[in-house]
């Protein structure tokens, strides 16, 4: 029922950086290693993503945005290893219930490409209206991968409209969740454009050192003052035993500052369990708790983590809307990274 249908969508997807969220995760996980971003209106009038990734293929058109369907989970035992963000196959189809959703893809190996259009999950014709069974992709040419356009977002949903902040709001928070994602990925280089604006707003090439990524997105007096963060569970040992065998694979990876650099600015720590950006905040309060140690209180350190669990240990299957990750052996893990954290810290010169 496309009431249900869209009730349901407008709780997945809530604001526009919700749905740009999303299609960021389908295209790292399509191994893009160029994403352009175009934004229109606080992403309200047009969110428009462009990759180079491996594109979907012609005959996965139709049922691209039906819920459930995604390319992402092979076999029920794939639900414990899978490394990939999504395997829900819910967000596009969340999406095109609540815009005017298209799609162009090309993969490598054919010679055109198609382009596509849907109203409430099904195949429609372009002005979204006729979803009759014989509307079909059209070919046209154009280069690997995919671009998405999202138009009108929340359109058929007033409330949500209502309920939104102004554009340069939700400009903002799109900007923030790119920005995170730029620092993060490190074989993607990430182009976010206004619409009608012929400047980059974020620009990043592919394979920048992090410290230059973290230059373009939070600037240079962060860059400048960053202490790098590394531990493997392998090779933690305690009483004999690795933290590794204790809980599983943990890999932790990233950078902080050593000082505090702008008190107004409080930029929320940057969080990626899995390669999937998360909040975590018994993480945030512990690594926030060793730096009153070691700086004035109050102070905000930029902080950027990376950590790779087990991913049976790993809850991935958050609602888009929550960030908030689960795994298991929670306070073990912080207290390894936190004493990483301390140990980097107590290193430093002053
Ligand atoms: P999920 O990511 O959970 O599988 P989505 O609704 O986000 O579900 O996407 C559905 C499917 O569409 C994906 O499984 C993938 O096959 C395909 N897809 C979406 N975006 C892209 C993209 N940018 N490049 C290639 N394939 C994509
Ligand atoms: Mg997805």
């Amino acid at each position: 029922d496309s009431v249900i249908n869209k009730i349901a969508a407008g709780e997945i997807i809530i604001q526009p950086a919700n749905a740009l969220k999303e299609m960021l995760e389908n295209s790292i996980d399509a191994r893009a290693s160029s994403i352009e971003i175009l934004v229109k209106d606080g992403g309200m009038k047009l969110l428009q993503i462009t990759d180079n990734g491996h594109g979907i293929n012609r005959e996965d058109l139709p049922l691209l945005c039906e819920r459930f369907a995604t390319s992402k989970l092979a076999k029920f035992e794939d639900l414990e290893s899978i490394m990939t963000y999504g395997f829900r196959g819910e967000a596009l189809a969340s999406i095109s219930h609540i815009s005017r959703l298209s799609v162009v893809t090309k993969t490598a190996d054919s010679q055109l490409a198609y382009k596509a259009h849907y109203y409430n999950g099904q195949l429609a014709s372009p002005n979204f209206k006729s979803t009759t069974a014989n509307v079909e992709p059209k070919p046209i040419a154009g280069k690997d991968g995919t671009q998405i356009i999202v138009e009108d977002l929340f359109y058929n949903i007033p409330s949500r409209l209502k309920a939104l902040r102004s554009k340069s709001e939700e400009f903002s928070k799109i900007l923030d969740v790119i920005g995170r994602y730029a620092v993060h990925s490190e074989g993607v280089g990430f182009n976010c454009k206004k619409f009608g604006e012929s400047y980059q707003i974020l620009s990043t090439r592919p394979n920048l050192p992090l410290k230059e990524r973290i230059r373009v997105v939070f600037g240079t007096s962060i860059a400048n003052d960053l202490l790098d963060i590394a531990l493997d569970g392998d090779e933690t040992k305690e009483e004999g035993e690795s933290a590794k065998e204790k809980y599983g694979l943990i890999k932790v990876k990233g950078a902080i500052t050593s000082s505090s650099y702008d008190n107004k600015k409080k930029i929320q720590p940057v969080f990626f369990i899995n390669n999937r950006l998360v909040a975590c905040d018994p993480l945030k309060r512990a690594i926030t708790s060793v730096f009153q140690y070691f700086l004035p209180k109050g102070s905000h350190p930029f902080i950027y983590l990376s950590l790779e669990i087990d991913p049976q240990n790993v809850d991935v299957n958050i609602h888009p809307t929550k960030r908030e990750v689960r795994f298991l052996h929670e306070d073990e893990i912080i207290e390894l990274v936190v004493d990483k954290v301390h140990l980097v810290l107590s290193n430093v010169d002053k």
